[in-house]
């Protein structure tokens, strides 16, 4: 990458940083990126999406497609950077790296047009925090015709130049659950009058702590947290109702089923013992971000010519990147975007991404997409 270029694409990275948008309201971002890629010849296909865009570069079979995600999140922005947020949200997850890194990309294989062998589909795609962006991208058919899909997300923990990748589960599933108890009110004095939500409640949350521990594989993994429990409102009144509510992560697609799995019985019998009602509700949450084993190895031989390539560890944050894997073969990779020993996690006020790692995603994108077309090509 030239120095121009690379001086070009930071600032519109530090431009992006300092007027972040929320989930499903990146209308300014859109125009931004719009105006960008219409600067390049490229034109926004017709897609009926709210927010984000959807563009390609090159013709005909087979397409790959590149993913970025746009939002921000509702944080108030800590670093001192002079590029720091205008308002009250900011790119804590790095989101405004991924898009310029996904136009850097589209600037470098629009000069390349000429050489492609089938087309380049770039999704800007909107709302990846509240996890509802990869889905509208779907249902607005921005899947259709791929081959196979490419994104990627920054890791502070790794330095500029290198990427981790691995087969299998990169991120993991999540499930985010609220489980609602439902009894009958009675005296405190007169528990034997009523159906008593406290022990029910308190009996669930303890024989869940089981499932982990003794029906997953010791060489499987799992986490189930009970984050927050609410009932009751005196201390002489046993109370009607209460909930409590948490997360499930996990990291291969039938570990996950078979967790849901248990919970639901140990809920249900649970309550059924203390005679009272249960409710389950799940949230709408990313499911295991699992990377295609054939198509891993390629993108980890492709990135060896410009970045260190290293086996990285699944991370038990989500992502609905993982929606679009259910539906196409796909590679998430973590591209190192910081590297400092005490460098802010994802979501921190402080969050930081550094300049340097621009080039190595650009290169992820380009050189990548041009390797699976062929892949696909010659299959
Ligand atoms: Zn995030
Ligand atoms: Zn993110």
């Amino acid at each position: 990458m030239t120095e121009a270029f690379y001086q070009k694409l930071a600032k519109v990275r530090h431009y992006l940083h300092s007027k972040p948008e929320l989930s499903e309201q990146e209308v300014e971002t859109t125009a931004y990126i719009k105006s960008y890629l219409a600067d390049l010849g490229i034109k926004p296909l017709d897609y009926p999406l709210t927010t984000g865009v959807i563009a390609e570069i090159g013709k005909g079979l087979p397409v790959i497609a590149l993913r970025a995600d746009i939002d921000a999140l509702p944080i108030v922005e800590k670093t001192e950077v002079d590029y720091a947020s205008q308002n009250q949200a900011m790119h804590a997850c790095g989101h405004d790296f991924h898009q310029t890194s996904l136009l850097g990309a589209a600037e470098l294989l629009k000069t390349r047009e000429a050489e492609l062998q089938g087309t380049v589909r770039l999704i800007f795609q909107p709302a990846e925090e509240n996890f509802q962006g990869a889905y509208q991208v779907i249902a607005a058919g921005g899947l259709d015709q791929v081959s196979a899909i490419l994104g990627y997300h920054n890791n502070p923990h790794l330095k500029p130049g290198q990427i981790g990748l691995r087969s299998g589960a990169i991120m993991a599933g999540v499930e985010q659950f609220r489980v609602h108890v439902k009894g009958v009110s009675a005296h405190a004095a007169r528990p034997d009058l009523g159906v008593d939500t406290v022990p029910t409640l308190t009996s669930i949350v303890n024989n869940l702590q089981a499932i982990v521990a003794r029906t997953v594989s010791p060489f499987e993994s799992a986490v189930l947290s009970v984050t927050h429990l609410d009932v009751g409102t005196t201390w002489n009144v046993l109370p009607a109702e209460g909930f409590f509510e948490g997360t499930i992560r996990t990291f291969d697609p039938q570990v996950r089923l078979s967790v849901i799995d248990q919970f639901t019985k140990v809920v249900e019998a649970t309550a059924a013992q203390f005679g009272a009602e249960v409710s389950i509700e799940w949230g709408n949450s990313p499911k295991v971000t699992f990377n295609d084993a054939e198509l891993t190895p390629l993108v980890a031989e492709g990135s060896k010519d410009f970045a260190q390539v290293i086996e990285t560890l699944p991370s038990t944050g989500g992502e609905d990147f993982a929606a679009y894997q259910e539906k196409v073969p796909g590679v998430f990779a973590f591209i190192g975007s910081n590297g400092d020993e005490n460098a802010p996690d994802w979501h921190h006020d402080n969050f930081i991404v550094k300049d340097a790692a621009l080039p190595i995603a650009v290169n992820y994108y380009v050189e990548n997409a041009i390797r699976l077309l062929d892949y696909y090509r010659q299959e």
